[in-house]
């Protein structure tokens, strides 16, 4: 059988809307077993197998402004497209539309998409970091990540560099197997809540770069 990581590993979708000759975006191949970015600490007392990965918000200057956030599950990075921005206060709830899934690599993005491209448009890394699963059925038991997505209901522990604590992303409307789905993005409430503040209005700039999004695409637009 020849290998080709083109078939089978969830970037179909990604692949068909891109063109790699135009657009700076990775395509995802080969991508795999690549060092992760530099993470913050995560708490000392995890339990024994629960299940960590990296998370990645880019704000996303496309015809629409939005935040893509995007959780590493299953080699690749599953993604909503959040058009208000996440919210540190927990009676914000954040309309989340699911997106194609993206290549890990993509959590390494920060340029500016070509105009007459797929998302064409300025894209900064808002925050990364890595996050805790921490979903739970009625009963308390943990549920794993694959599983928690598809029954709609997801609790990640996040450690960033602005987005930390709970959060939880709830499909309101669709089903696993409806293209079209909204979710809800809500903090959880913790010490990590602040309801008095407005984060993607008082905390713009890329984590990598320093830039707002006005600047980097005066540099490189
Ligand atoms: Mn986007």
């Amino acid at each position: 059988m020849p290998s080709d990581k083109r078939t089978g590993d969830g970037l179909e979708e990604y692949r068909r809307k891109r063109d790699f000759s135009e657009t700076a975006e990775p395509s995802g191949e080969g991508d795999r077993g690549r060092p992760p970015a530099p993470r913050p600490a995560l708490p000392p007392d995890l339990p024994e197998g629960v299940e960590t990965g990296s998370f990645v918000v880019q704000q996303h200057g496309a015809r629409r402004l939005h935040w893509d956030f995007r959780l590493e599950v299953g080699g690749v990075l599953k993604s909503w497209a959040v058009p208000r921005g996440p919210s540190t206060n927990p009676a914000e709830k954040r309309l989340a539309v699911p997106t194609e899934d993206h290549p890990l690599d993509y959590q390494h993005y920060e340029g500016v998409i070509p105009r007459g491209n797929y998302g064409a448009g300025p894209s900064l890394i808002w925050d990364r970091g890595t996050y805790v699963n921490i979903s739970h059925d009625r009963r308390g038991r943990p549920v794993p990540m694959d599983k928690a997505l598809a029954k709609g209901h997801v609790s990640v522990w996040l450690a960033g560099e602005k987005l930390a604590g709970g959060w939880s992303l709830t499909r309101i409307e669709g089903d696993s197997t409806a293209g079209k789905q909204a979710w809800l993005l809500v903090k959880r409430a913790d010490p990590a809540a602040d309801a008095e503040r407005d984060i993607v209005e008082d905390s713009p700039r890329s984590v990598v770069s320093g830039r707002t999004l006005e600047e980097l695409f005066a540099e490189e637009g």
